[in-house]
């Protein structure tokens, strides 16, 4: 047998290392990291919007790309195990807050990707009905206190277990709290001394501002009650302070990012997002294609792709068998899914499609929950276009796949969107989205060129009801008097790719900025 002999070196003898460089000297873009998410929603565990999913998805991409990430999550009443076993950690963790020691107990569960998510379980702010609010959307009283404690809690669970992450990740106002307490407790400390926090806002329209009762509790000092930290017209704004305190900051669409740095997009905050300079960016979330392709979709009448698209035909007459609408493969469909509120543009589509209806020939389906005017306004439509208007009114995952799958166009006219998901589903099921060009929508959906027969959807700017008529009458004649412009479209479409494999690449880059920022923080601050 063969001896496997070394190589001979090809370093050239005056440059070979005899010894190893200072580890503050190493930056390895290829070290695996330790990271943990801390997050008050995560998919399948619990969800109530977006962030859920991100949570869910990010973390299992992370993990695939040979990164040690752990999520904190809290254990709600409503959580669902999936029926995975459930391990006690820690039958009770003491974590103080602000002269108190809360008790709580910790449990931990795997997801599908391996990925370690500790339950902090406290029954009396976890043990209860709703995740923010009530069943009348009343928002809970304590829910500063709820999400410092659970902020709280997660660095206590890193000092507990002796894991002492390279990177901390919080979410959005409810564990913005963490890049505080991390900075203002545990700067000495030997597992979470040399810790770096990244904040990503989800959407800059909710900031948790709180009155200043609760910030005895919070525990963070008079000295951090201050304008350019967390006080905002003698309230406590959590978001605000989570900025302060980050190594770094991102949102979910570099628009978005861009916008929010405007008087008219930073509902307030503008001057501290822009404070971060540098250290504030976009990074467009991804779509999980496991759920959302219509190769794969188990709750659509007839899977397709882009090379066998007869499929879609199929799921045409199955959304409108399902919504009660005639049966007639040749009109066009519109859809749209979402939260029936004035942010996701809603008010529009409510100010116009009557309009659109007696004008065009047109079939409308449109799924949501939300404000009451809305609900009833698009609950009643069915009634006065009966077979041309369908509506359901509630939450119903099922059809949210069967509307993305079975209309030709979407309909998604935000006010403002930080990112959006609805509008990257349609691309991959050939839906067209017709969009306003705002943070993420503006991102990912190119626009129609006529002249050049490019693009993958349809958009205008003024947000006004107008203005989306006319775009809709635009994809509308487009569907009928270009239907070789509307395969190129839909193919178009079709091709693009926002898996979350480039995303979570990205948010690693992210991260390994903040170990730098971090870095020299301590330079200045030590
Ligand atoms: P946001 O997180 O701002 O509500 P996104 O477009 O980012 O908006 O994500 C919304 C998610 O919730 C999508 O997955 C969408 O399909 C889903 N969704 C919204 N409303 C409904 C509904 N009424 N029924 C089913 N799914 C819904």
């Amino acid at each position: 047998m063969r001896q496997h002999q070394r190589p001979k070196s090809t370093v050239p003898p005056k440059t070979r290392r005899t010894t190893s460089p200072p580890a503050s000297a190493v930056h390895d873009d290829a070290r695996p990291l330790k990271i943990l998410m801390v997050a008050s929603e995560m998919v399948p565990f619990v969800k109530a919007g977006g962030l859920g999913d991100i949570i869910g998805s990010l973390s299992g991409d992370l993990k695939r790309l040979g990164h040690d990430v752990r999520v904190v999550i809290p254990r709600y009443s409503s959580l669902a195990v999936q029926g995975r076993p459930v391990k006690m950690v820690f039958p009770s963790m003491g974590v103080w807050m602000g002269g108190i020691c809360e008790w709580c107990s910790v449990q931990s569960i795997e997801t599908d990707a391996d990925v370690p998510v500790y339950l902090i379980e406290h029954h009396l702010f976890f043990s209860r009905e709703g995740i923010y609010h009530d069943q009348s959307m009343q928002d809970y009283l304590d829910n500063p206190r709820r999400f410092a404690f659970l902020s709280r809690a997660a660095l206590q669970l890193c000092l507990d277990t002796g894991f002492a992450p390279d990177i901390v990740h919080a979410n959005d106002w409810q564990t913005a709290l963490t890049p505080a307490y991390l900075k203002v407790w545990h700067w000495n400390s030997s597992t979470l001394g040399g810790t770096a926090s990244v904040l990503t806002v989800h959407n800059l329209a909710y900031q948790g501002v709180y009155g200043r009762d609760n910030w005895p509790y919070i525990g963070l000092g008079d000295q951090n009650f201050t304008e350019d930290k967390f006080e905002s017209y003698d309230r406590i704004n959590l978001l605000k302070g989570g900025i302060h305190f980050a190594d770094t900051v991102n949102t979910v669409s570099p628009t978005y990012a861009r916008e929010t740095t405007t008087p008219q997009g930073g509902f307030g905050l503008a001057p501290y997002l822009n404070n971060k300079g540098e250290n504030y960016s976009g990074i467009l979330n991804g779509v999980d294609y496991g759920i959302w392709s219509p190769e794969n979709d188990a709750l659509i009448a007839k899977r397709y792709s882009p090379a066998a698209l007869k499929g879609k035909a199929d799921c045409k007459r199955a959304l409108q068998n399902e919504f009660l609408l005639r049966d007639e493969p040749n009109v066009a469909v519109i859809g749209a899914v979402g939260r029936l509120v004035h942010q996701k543009g809603f008010e529009l589509i409510a100010r116009c499609i009557e309009n659109v209806l007696e004008t065009m020939d047109v079939q409308f389906v449109v799924l949501g929950t939300g404000e009451s005017w809305l609900e009833n306004y698009f609950g009643e439509l069915p009634k006065r276009y009966p077979g041309r208007a369908g509506s359901f009114i509630g939450f119903n995952n099922r059809l949210a796949h069967i509307i993305e799958a079975g209309s030709d166009f979407f309909l998604m006219p935000s006010m403002n969107e930080p990112c959006g998901l609805n509008q990257m589903y349609s691309l991959r099921y050939g839906t067209l989205p017709i969009v306003r060009a705002t943070g993420g929508l503006d991102d990912t959906v190119a626009n129609y060129d006529e002249a050049t027969c490019t693009g993958s959807g349809f958009k205008f700017w003024e947000p006004s009801p107008r203005a989306l008529y006319y775009t809709v009458g635009w994809a509308i004649s487009t569907y009928y008097d270009r239907k070789h412009h509307m395969a190129r479209l839909i193919a178009n479409a079709m091709s693009q790719d926002f898996s979350w494999k480039r995303s979570a690449q990205e948010y690693v880059k992210l991260y390994r900025k903040a170990i730098d920022n971090k870095k020299v923080y301590d330079g200045k601050h030590r």
